[in-house]
């Protein structure tokens, strides 16, 4: 519980001092925190078991960590304070999903943005963002094989991720001659040492029969195979029984997530109606299946469009897809598959990382590093948004959402902070926001 609450903290004062502070001070911060907090500033999973468990307690560490697949990573390498976060979110907060499934996120966003004037466009690559007089000034984007200047009126925000930023979109070479040298280094770094974060290989199912017949559960099951007669756990199996399956998926033991969207979806409210799964797809029920693979088994087919990978890409998919659907045979009506490279296509993340940047040690206890990663960037007009300024998953893509917004309208500056002025906590007082609205604020 202690660490717990000291991992809280210290995650607070990574993104206070990253939001806040700059240069020599921003480092002294960061000195000052480990110094007040060494048991967890900058130490991994492994770390700081290995201080408070011997080999004898592994069954129990795994008990306690054994849905580290949500972050993606070992125990060698994940920081340790990202754990406690995950542990609180579903033990005193439990799990989501969104009624209608996550196309419902979307479909609500898209009102409210064009309420306010802005448009959304789909299928819409941002080739380039354009800098003018030192400042980002808009974008090009790619629509139908035809390039738009699309002008901004006041800055530009990326939230594509700070791969897609800094080497597709704004390539470091290419910014306005004021980027500080601070920036040039930090972000060359984080681009160079900080790797994308976990792959995976995925399979979707189409089963033919209801919730009722299958009564498939509505919470995620982590599949581990270890044999505890003949395999004792200790500190390091999971990193081993990892290690082995990302370098033979084919023959290595599993190490998957399995979820039953349908068995969860409660249905989309339609005015007064609950409109359930079941009455949407009568008789059909769904299954996710994701394993972390990386994107180096597939890399040689990556030139080739999707659809068109060839039949030796298939054989692939379909040997991992035999190996791994033999228990729900029975049931099924459709598999898709997707690799990373399906990731890359669909997702538009640069090596087919789920999460973005890695959650590496550097990312967040080097100064260095984390000041390059706030959503104010260094050259007027450009902003970042997204998991990369602040943690993985939904939560961690819609706080740096707010957190972009605030500093945009401002609030990281100390009178700010010392008025205890929060972008949040200013909406809840506003008129005109309505009461409702105002409940859903956190
Ligand atoms: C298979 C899978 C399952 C997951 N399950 C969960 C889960 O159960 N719970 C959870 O909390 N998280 C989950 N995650 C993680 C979660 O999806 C991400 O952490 C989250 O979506 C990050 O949000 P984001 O807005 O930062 O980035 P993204 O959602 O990746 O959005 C970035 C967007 O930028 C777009 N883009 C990229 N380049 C360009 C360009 N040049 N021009 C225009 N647009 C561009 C991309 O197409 C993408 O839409 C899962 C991820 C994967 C891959």
């Amino acid at each position: 519980m202690q660490l717990q609450d000291e991992s809280e903290t210290v995650m607070k004062l990574v993104f206070g001092g990253r939001l806040l502070l700059n240069g020599t001070l921003g480092r002294l911060w960061y000195r000052l925190c480990s110094w007040m907090y060494p048991r967890v500033w900058n130490k991994t999973i492994a770390q700081v078991m290995a201080q408070l468990f011997d080999n004898s307690s592994a069954e129990m560490i795994f008990r306690m960590t054994g849905n580290l697949g949500d972050l993606g990573g070992n125990y060698a390498q994940t920081p340790f304070t990202l754990l406690p976060l995950l542990i609180h979110h579903y033990n005193d907060e439990g799990g989501y999903y969104p009624k209608g499934g996550p196309n419902s996120v979307i479909a609500a966003l898209i009102p409210a943005i064009e309420k306010t004037g802005g448009r959304c466009l789909a299928s819409a690559e941002v080739k380039r963002i354009i800098f003018e007089n030192d400042r980002a000034v808009g974008v090009v984007v790619e629509k139908n094989n035809n390039e738009y200047e699309i002008r901004c009126r006041s800055g530009v925000i990326s939230s594509a991720g700070v791969r897609n930023t800094y080497l597709k979109m704004a390539p470091l070479k290419d910014l306005p001659s004021i980027t500080p040298k601070w920036f040039l280094d930090g972000m060359g770094k984080i681009l160079a040492e900080i790797p994308p974060s976990t792959q995976h290989f995925q399979v979707f199912l189409g089963l033919n029969k209801s919730q009722k017949e299958l009564n498939l559960p509505k919470y995620n099951t982590w599949c581990y195979p270890f044999d505890l007669d003949t395999h004792p756990l200790t500190l390091h199996s999971y990193d081993e029984q990892l290690e082995t399956f990302h370098r033979d998926p084919i023959n290595g033991p599993p190490l998957a997530f399995i979820g039953f969207p349908s068995a969860k979806d409660p249905g989309l409210l339609c005015i007064l109606l609950f409109i359930y799964y079941e009455n949407r797809h009568p008789g059909r029920s769904v299954c996710v299946i994701a394993a972390e693979t990386p994107l180096y088994h597939f890399q040689k087919y990556a030139n080739l469009a999707p659809g068109a990978r060839g039949e030796e890409y298939e054989a692939l998919k379909k040997k991992l897809e035999c190996d791994w659907l033999m228990w729900c045979l029975s049931a099924i009506d459709k598999i898709e598959i997707g690799t990373p490279l399906t990731s890359m296509h669909y997702f538009g993340s640069v090596m087919g990382e789920s999460y973005g940047l890695d959650s590496s040690l550097n990312r967040f206890f080097n100064f260095d590093f984390s000041h390059c990663l706030r959503p104010k960037q260094p050259i007027p007009g450009l902003y970042l948004a997204g998991q990369d300024t602040a943690l993985w998953g939904f939560t961690g893509g819609m706080v740096s959402g707010i957190q972009t917004a605030e500093a945009i309208l401002g609030y990281h500056r100390w009178p700010v902070i010392l008025a205890k002025r929060t972008l949040i906590r200013d909406l809840k007082k506003m008129d005109g926001v309505p009461t409702d609205d105002r409940d859903l604020l956190p």
